[in-house]
């Protein structure tokens, strides 16, 4: 990895690596939220949601950093650079990351150019979409009668460079959940039907989950292609395939297009 450093020069700032959760502003832990209220500036990504935006000082720097498909790499570096720079220059740097930073958000890659570069950080964990998806579908990712355990895939980066382990997904007593998976539902209903798991397995695509927003496909992993194309789905959106999406529609609460928020938004950006 390249090394960035400003010889002569020693770093004024620190890092703060903050998950922003799903979207669900009050879905921010206390302690992010505590952060962005003392940051000098801010990288977000364009998963985070702009209640949670509306939530930072007037006085910080603002810098939408968000990744388009395809120019990963180049724009990854251009990242790591600029909060590399922004270290030197200001006091609390604030990496705002949709979800949990760790979860595909590549928090581990900006955190080793740090190291690199001798810059100090701290880490705040967030909700990752999975989680909030669950809670807010109706969707409990273990249960005794339905799921052992639960695997979390990306359905995009390396599909095709690297193998997927379809026989390890396809385990029935498990819920996959899969992240970035869209584009590629037809490659990921062959490849886990093609491992032997059954074409009627329930599947649930949620889109904008825990937003206002949020909508939910259900149907069977042989039909996952047709639920992913239906010109009604937004981005972002996440799969869970498994037996546990049964349960969607008995254990379903939330109520999109009604007004959830508890806490008062005015209030807490004036904090
Ligand atoms: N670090 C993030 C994930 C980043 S990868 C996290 O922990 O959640 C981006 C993928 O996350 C999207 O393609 C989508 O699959 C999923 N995602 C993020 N937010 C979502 C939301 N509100 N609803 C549904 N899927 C979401």
């Amino acid at each position: 990895m390249e090394l960035v450093t400003m010889p002569g020069q020693k770093a004024k700032g620190k890092v703060w690596l903050v998950g922003a959760g799903p979207g669900d502003v009050e879905l921010l832990t206390l302690k992010a939220f505590r952060i962005l209220k003392s940051a000098d500036v801010v990288l977000y990504d364009a998963l985070v949601s702009q209640d949670i935006l509306d939530l930072i000082p007037s006085n910080a720097e603002k810098i939408a950093v968000g990744k388009r498909a395809g120019k990963h790499s180049a724009a990854q570096d251009e990242i790591n650079q600029l909060l590399v720079t922004k270290a030197y220059t200001r006091k609390n740097v604030v990496r705002l990351k949709g979800g949990d930073p760790f979860i595909f958000g590549r928090g581990g890659e900006e955190l080793q150019t740090l190291v690199a570069s001798g810059i100090a950080f701290e880490v705040v964990p967030g909700i990752t979409a999975a989680s909030g998806t669950s809670a807010y579908a109706g969707i409990p990712l273990t249960h005794r009668d339905y799921a052992q355990g639960v695997t979390f895939i990306t359905g995009h980066c390396q599909l095709g460079s690297r193998p997927m382990d379809w026989q390890g997904y396809a385990n029935p007593n498990n819920t996959l959940v899969v992240y970035m998976g869209i584009l590629n539902a037809n490659v990921i209903s062959d490849g886990l039907i093609g491992a032997g798991r059954s074409a009627d397995t329930p599947v649930a695509i949620v889109s904008k989950a825990t937003t206002s927003t949020q909508q939910r496909f259900m149907g069977k992993l042989g039909e996952l292609a047709q639920l992913a194309a239906d010109p009604a789905l937004q981005m972002p959106a996440l799969m869970i395939i498994g037996e546990v999406v049964e349960l969607a529609d008995s254990l379903n609460w939330f109520e999109p297009n009604t007004e959830t928020q508890a806490i008062d938004i005015d209030a807490a950006k004036a904090l």
